[in-house]
């Protein structure tokens, strides 16, 4: 049986690494749980919110005694935040993370902290909000989170990680890192630089007013603002980091949007109405698997 983790370090408490705080108080109680922020007014928010058992300004002593440490900074903040927590490690700690993109930052960390236990994770649920303010303790239900453990990890560490994950409410795979980081520039980072980028147009076109774009934003654009209202470094950081599967998914992506552009060139309603179809059928899927809900609108009130 995988051991129970006992004493948990979270580093970064803003919407993920406070709504793990969330999610074990309010799934794993007995699990003791120290917070530490860069930020002094994030450290007081989370004491204020009564995050965790305890808030340390220094990062050695917050992962001091940690059976697992879970390092919650955007991706290009993981190796310094590493090395500050590093001199307060236990030896047998399970180091751990939720960034956003894997390869990169799994090994960033083990880089920063040679001779310790590895298993990068990232649950895939967040929100356009960040800080610890932002969270939740339900953040991570029915929400996947995929564990990339490197090949040599022993099996019971990364079975008492997926357990850890469970009892927060998430649905647990493992994957190899440079496989999620394909994956993920499909399902989120290019659909967020998408969004950024449609966002940005809209907002610099000449023949329509930036009035207009905001009065009429019901006919799809406001659904690209919420992507793009996501945190600038969270997502700068993202785009460095898995910039080669962007670039290859992006490509794919540009082939696809002049085959549509050709179609509609040359009046080709067969191949539009095919292709909507489609991704029609994919949202049903998305729906049908519980990844999001039925209701028209995402359940706006009209
Ligand atoms: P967030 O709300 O901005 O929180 C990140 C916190 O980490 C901030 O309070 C930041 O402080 C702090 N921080 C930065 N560098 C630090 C360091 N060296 N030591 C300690 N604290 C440090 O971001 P988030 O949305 O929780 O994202 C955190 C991680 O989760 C990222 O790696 C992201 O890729 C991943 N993730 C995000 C989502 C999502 O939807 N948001 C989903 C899944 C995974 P300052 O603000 O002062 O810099």
């Amino acid at each position: 049986m995988a051991p129970a983790i006992e004493r948990l370090a979270i580093v970064g408490l803003g919407l993920i690494g406070s709504s793990i705080a969330r999610a074990v108080k309010a799934k794993l109680p007995g699990v003791a749980v120290t917070g530490h922020d860069v930020s002094d007014a994030v450290r007081g928010e989370a004491e204020a919110l009564g995050l965790c058992d305890r808030i340390a300004a220094d990062p050695a002593e917050a992962v001091a005694d940690a059976d697992l440490v879970i390092f919650a900074v955007p991706v290009g903040g993981m190796a310094d935040a590493a090395r500050a927590a590093a001199p307060g490690l236990k030896a047998k700690a399970i180091i751990s993370d939720v960034g956003s993109s894997k390869a990169g930052v799994g090994a960033a960390l083990r880089d920063a902290l040679p001779g310790h236990l590895v298993i990068p994770a990232h649950p895939v649920a967040g929100t356009e909000n960040s800080g610890p303010a932002a969270g939740f303790a339900s953040l991570f239900d029915g929400r996947w989170c995929i564990v990339t453990p490197p090949a040599d990890a022993p099996a019971e560490a990364v079975a008492a990680l997926e357990a850890f994950w469970s009892a927060l409410g998430a649905k647990v795979e493992t994957m190899d890192a440079a496989h999620h980081d394909m994956v993920l520039a499909v399902t989120s980072h290019l659909p967020h630089l998408i969004a950024y980028t449609i966002v940005g147009t809209a907002s610099e076109l000449e023949e329509v007013t930036e009035s207009e774009v905001i009065k009429y934003s019901a006919g799809g654009f406001r659904d690209f603002t919420r992507i793009a209202a996501s945190d600038p470094v969270m997502w700068r950081d993202v785009f460095l980091a898995n910039r080669d599967a962007v670039l290859a998914t992006l490509q794919r992506f540009n082939e696809d949007l002049t085959v549509l552009q050709q179609a509609i060139r040359r009046g080709d309603g067969d191949k539009l109405e095919d292709w909507f179809t489609r991704t029609r059928a994919i949202r049903r899927s998305i729906i049908e698997q519980g990844q999001d809900d039925a209701a028209p609108d995402f359940g706006r009130k009209h």
